[in-house]
């Protein structure tokens, strides 16, 4: 199984359009930059892709991806979906799994394109090319947003999806003891209704005993990643974690 971050930044991306802070600048001088969230997993020759952010073309020609075999939907914040638009010519009929009202809520956007809405519930188990996976709920008020869980060769993957910090004890359970959380963190500190900070992310991450975790979901209230690194186990765009025969290794 391959973990592939097609995207680290927050809603805007990095560097902001119009924004000359630090960071921004920093991006557009060293080149560097935060595309909108996505991940990809594949298994068993599949792809799958949690969230279709709006750099989703970009993304998938970087990683030369002909086919996506299935989509995740965490919650309808357009950063998150919207991308999934990118399929229109290209590719028809895509299974995509989420809540029935996270469906209904996106539906509308995609009108124009054919796929199959495929309604899962929270907590109940599916299998995909060879991986199990669970959907929890998360807080992201106002709109319903869910975490996913991914069980596969004993390893276990858990992506937060957008939340505070207060997420429910039975997804807490479903969490624990990941061996990769990939965990949303808008910026180093400050309180948000919707999002943790940097500190919030990291003791959710002891919290549930993460063996490894990776920041996503980056805002430019960071300071410039060779900076912030040094402090946050911030994610990179295309940053791959690789499970399997060999033992837990990370590539860029
Ligand atoms: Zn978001
Ligand atoms: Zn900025
Ligand atoms: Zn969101």
């Amino acid at each position: 199984m391959r973990v592939v971050l097609l995207g680290t930044g927050d809603s805007p991306g990095t560097p902001v359009i119009g924004c000359h802070c630090r960071t921004c600048e920093d991006a557009r001088k060293m080149g560097w930059q935060r595309r909108r969230f996505s991940v990809m997993v594949q298994n068993a020759g599949k792809t799958l892709l949690i969230d279709t952010s709006p750099d989703m073309r970009e993304q998938l020609l970087r990683m030369d991806i002909d086919r996506v075999d299935a989509v995740i939907w965490t919650h309808c914040h357009y950063d998150h979906f919207i991308g999934f638009g990118d399929f229109y010519r290209v590719q028809s009929n895509v299974n995509v799994f989420t809540l029935p009202e996270i469906h209904e809520s996106i539906a509308y956007f995609m009108k124009f394109l054919k796929y199959k809405p495929i309604e899962v519930e929270s907590y109940n188990t599916f299998n995909l090319f060879g991986m199990d996976i669970t959907l929890f709920d998360v807080n992201h008020p106002p709109v319903k947003s869910v975490g996913v869980k991914i069980e596969c060769d004993g390893y276990k993957i858990v992506v937060s999806g957008d939340t505070n910090k207060n997420v429910p004890n039975k997804s807490l359970a479903e969490m624990m003891d990941a061996d990769l959380f990939i965990v949303e963190a808008l910026a180093p500190e400050g309180r948000f209704k919707k999002h943790m900070n940097a500190n919030e992310a990291l003791s959710l991450a002891k919290r549930i005993n993460a063996k490894k975790v990776v920041l996503t979901h980056i805002g430019h209230f960071f300071p410039p990643h060779h900076i912030a690194i040094k402090k946050y186990p911030l994610g990179m765009d295309f940053q791959t974690f690789s499970f399997g025969e060999a033992s837990l290794d990370e590539f860029f």
